[in-house]
C-alpha cells in the first residue's frame, strides 16, 4: 500500500542545499544558512555551545522562559553571564542594552529572544542590533516565534547567529530548524576549543564538512519528511507573499487586543504597550480571582481545537495565550477564541459584552 509519508526517496544534497537557499531568501541573508535536523532547541543550544566558552562575557536578555534557558547553557559553557531581565509585560529597549554594555565593557556576546510566544512580547531587534554592533559583541537571536509573523532580517540588523524554527508562524513542522551564521560567528566557533565537534550539536561539523565542501555531501541521511515539509511551508509563504502573511499576524494581534478591551469582564492585554506586543501570539491577564488555567479549560471545553493556552509555570495563574499564528492568523480564529473566553468568563459570573468584542475584532481587522 502506498502512503504519503512512507517509502520516501532519500533527499539529495542538491535538494537539501536548495531548501537552505530558499530559507536564506526568506531571511534576506547572504550569511551561511545551515538547516538543522531537529527542533529549534538544537541550533539554539548548538550555537551557544559553539560560540561561548570560559573566556566569554555574555549579556543575556531575559524577556521570557527561553532567555532563562540560554543563561543556563552559557553558564554551563563556562561563560560569565550578565542577566538583564525585564518584566514580561514589556519589551527590552535598546537604551537598556546600551547601558548594560557600558557598564560591562568586556561583554563579547549578546543573546536575545526576538518575539516570545510564551509571554507575548517582541523586542526592537533593529535598534538593539545597532547597539550590539557598535560595541563589537557577537549577536545571537532566537527568531523562532517571530519568523513569518514579522520581519526577521539578520544581515540588516547585524545578527551573527539567527535561529528559526518552522513550527510557529510558518505553519510548518517542529522537527526541523535553521540558523544563519556570519563570518564572525564561524571565526569565533573555530577559535573555541570547547565548541562541539563530531557531535549532533556541532555547527562547525556542518561548516567544515558541508558548507566548505561546496554542499556536495551530507553529514548523514536527512529527515526527508521534515525537509519536504519545510520546503512546502516556505513555498506557501512565497506564494501568499511574506508581507501578506506578516500582515495577517499583525492584524490578528491588533484585533485580539481590540476585542479583549471591548469584551470587558476584567480580561486585559498582558503586554501593556501595543508596540511591545508580538504578532505571533497575544497574552491576556485574567482579573484577580480568575485562575487563567481554569478559564482556558472552560473555554476549550466547547472546542478543544481553539488555539488557546494558559501561561507556563507560575503564569498559569494569570496569563492566557491566544496563539493566533500560522493557519490561526485569521479573523475567524480570533473571533472564536474571544467568544469562548467571553462565554467562560460569563460562566464565572463576570459581565462581558460578546457583541462589542465581535465588533471590536471586525473593526480592527478592517
Ligand atoms: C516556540 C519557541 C521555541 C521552540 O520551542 P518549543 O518549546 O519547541 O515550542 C523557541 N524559542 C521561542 C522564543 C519560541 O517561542
Amino acid at each position: 500500500m502506498t502512503h504519503p509519508f512512507l517509502d520516501l526517496a532519500p533527499l539529495s544534497a542538491a535538494h537539501f542545499a536548495s531548501i537552505e537557499d530558499r530559507v536564506a531568501r526568506l531571511l534576506d541573508t547572504r550569511q551561511d544558512v545551515v538547516i538543522m535536523q531537529g527542533e529549534a532547541l538544537l541550533p539554539l543550544e548548538g550555537a551557544i555551545r559553539g560560540a561561548a566558552g570560559p573566556g566569554t562575557t555574555a549579556l543575556n536578555v531575559i524577556t521570557g522562559p527561553y532567555g532563562q534557558a540560554f543563561g543556563d547553557w552559557l553558564r554551563d559553557c563556562g561563560a560569565t553571564v550578565i542577566d538583564l531581565a525585564v518584566p514580561f509585560h514589556t519589551a527590552v529597549t535598546a537604551e537598556q542594552i546600551r547601558a548594560a554594555l557600558t557598564e560591562h565593557p568586556e561583554t563579547d556576546f549578546v543573546s536575545l529572544v526576538h518575539a516570545e510566544a510564551a509571554t507575548g512580547n517582541t523586542n526592537p531587534v533593529a535598534e538593539i542590533g545597532e547597539a550590539v554592533r557598535a560595541h563589537g559583541a557577537l549577536f545571537y537571536l532566537d527568531a523562532v516565534a517571530s519568523v513569518g509573523a514579522e520581519p526577521v532580517l539578520p544581515d540588516a540588523w547585524g545578527v551573527d547567529l539567527c535561529v528559526i524554527g518552522a513550527q510557529k508562524a510558518m505553519g510548518g513542522p517542529a522537527g526541523v530548524s535553521a540558523v544563519s551564521v556570519s563570518e564572525r560567528a564561524w571565526a569565533r566557533m573555530a577559535a573555541n576549543p570547547r565548541a562541539p565537534r563530531r557531535s549532533y550539536l556541532s555547527l562547525l561539523d556542518w561548516k567544515e564538512r558541508w558548507v566548505d565542501g561546496g554542499r556536495k555531501v551530507l553529514l548523514h541521511a536527512p529527515a526527508q519528511l521534515e525537509m519536504l515539509a519545510l520546503e512546502a511551508c516556505v513555498e506557501r509563504i512565497e506564494a501568499e507573499g511574506p508581507a501578506t502573511v506578516m500582515a495577517r499576524h499583525a492584524s490578528a494581534a491588533a484585533a485580539t487586543r481590540a476585542g479583549v478591551v471591548a469584551l470587558g469582564g476584567g480580561l486585559e492585554p498582558y503586554v501593556r504597550d501595543a508596540a511591545d506586543a508580538a504578532p505571533v501570539a497575544t497574552t491576556l491577564r485574567t482579573p484577580p480571582g480568575v485562575m487563567a488555567s481554569e478559564l482556558v479549560a472552560r473555554a476549550l471545553a466547547g472546542d478543544p481545537a481553539l488555539p488557546l493556552a494558559a501561561g507556563g509555570g507560575a503564569l498559569a495563574r494569570e496569563m492566557v495565550r491566544v496563539n493566533h499564528y500560522g493557519a490561526d492568523a485569521t479573523v475567524g480564529a480570533v473571533q472564536a477564541c474571544l467568544a469562548a473566553l467571553g462565554a467562560a468568563l460569563k460562566e464565572q459570573g463576570r459581565t462581558v459584552d460578546l457583541a462589542a468584542a465581535r465588533r471590536g475584532v471586525e473593526n480592527s481587522w478592517g
